[in-house]
């Protein structure tokens, strides 16, 4: 089978599909060949039409379409508010000092059951793919989630004892493996709506023992992760061990249970005269053998001004030519 490379960007802030289209004729007419929607609560109250018509001229341009529950439940990542969680109090995490985080529980009925409205119209749209992005629980310095009743109810079942108020590794391994139920819950869910599914896990090394869980799973697809490595201040050589290192373990896994590997490249916050990084990450995800790479985001994030890249033209141009020399370059035989 041919190592055939794919290269996308994601895409968010505009909703006007005039503006829309240039962008999508953009990003096509430079190579890139899969689009990732953010389709945040805010898109599937007040967006959903234009939304269809953005993955219509998405289809159009020749773009695949991933479409991701962007900031949703403040359970995955992005920068969006959510009003399930201001809507829905009796459904929020519960912090191990008893306050209320501002994000929903997955081990709650109401959260899966609002997932489960969310895949519905974010089928609808149209889109070919959805993007589990950086599923997570609610943490902050001194204090973490999730114990409220229902996780109280699940950890006792599954442990035999109460629930403790330090973050313990069966607490650790608790909110894993509920993570790993919800999304299997979801995938299956958009598998039945005809999509196919990805996920990707961030970044940290001590919880990647439990990634075999996710990326096990026959409803999940693609597997990946975003090494991204500002503001861990790599650079040069250090970008390369660092992407390398957690490609390679994507790899690993992606082999072992036959599925498509993916490595999300940085494209925000990224210091001038350090956009070389770019290539550097894209080089050592291809190393790896990688042949799924994405960006966040289009055009180096320069419209959002909380993590755009210092020279977003720089470091979009810089983007673009690696992502070439990897597709010039797939010849390698699996
Ligand atoms: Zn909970």
């Amino acid at each position: 089978m041919k190592d055939e490379v794919k290269v996308g960007v994601s895409y968010f802030g505009v909703r006007n599909p005039l503006h829309v289209a240039h962008d999508l004729y953009d990003m096509a007419s430079n190579g890139i060949d899969f689009v990732v929607h953010t389709y945040t609560e805010n898109d599937m109250i007040f967006y959903h039409d234009t939304m269809v018509e953005i993955v219509q001229l998405s289809h159009k341009m020749g773009l695949e379409v991933y479409i991701d529950p962007w900031g949703v439940l403040g359970i995955f990542g992005g920068e969006a508010f959510s009003r399930f969680v201001a809507r829905n109090r009796d459904a929020n995490q519960v912090y191990s000092n008893g306050e209320t985080a501002p994000a929903a529980c997955p081990n709650n009925p109401k959260t899966v059951d609002y997932m489960m409205e969310w895949l519905e119209k974010a089928a609808d749209t149209g889109a070919d793919v959805v993007f589990f992005d950086e599923p997570h629980f609610s943490a902050r310095s001194d204090k973490w989630a999730c114990r409220c009743e229902h996780c109280q109810r699940k950890f006792k079942e599954m442990y035999g004892h109460d629930m403790p108020l330090e973050l313990t590794d069966e607490v650790m391994e608790f909110r894993f493996q509920s993570i790993a139920e919800f999304l299997k819950k979801l995938a299956a869910k958009a598998k039945e709506l005809g999509m196919r599914t990805a996920v990707c896990m961030l970044p940290r090394e001590h919880e990647a023992t439990h990634w075999d869980t996710i990326f096990s799973m026959p409803e999940i697809d693609i597997v990946g992760t975003d090494p991204y490595w500002v503001p861990r201040k790599l650079t040069g050589e250090d970008v390369y061990h660092h992407v390398r290192k957690f490609s390679d373990m994507v790899m690993n896994l992606a082999n072992k249970y036959r599925k498509e590997p993916q490595i999300w490249i940085q494209l925000f916050g990224i210091p001038s005269g350090k956009e070389g990084d770019i290539e550097i990450a894209v080089r050592a995800a291809r190393d790896a053998g990688v042949a799924n790479l994405a960006a966040w985001s289009y055009r180096a994030t320069a419209y959002m001004s909380y993590i755009r890249s210092d020279d977003p033209e720089m470091a979009w141009a810089t983007l673009l030519k690696a992502y070439r020399n990897a597709k010039k370059t797939h010849t390698i035989e699996t």
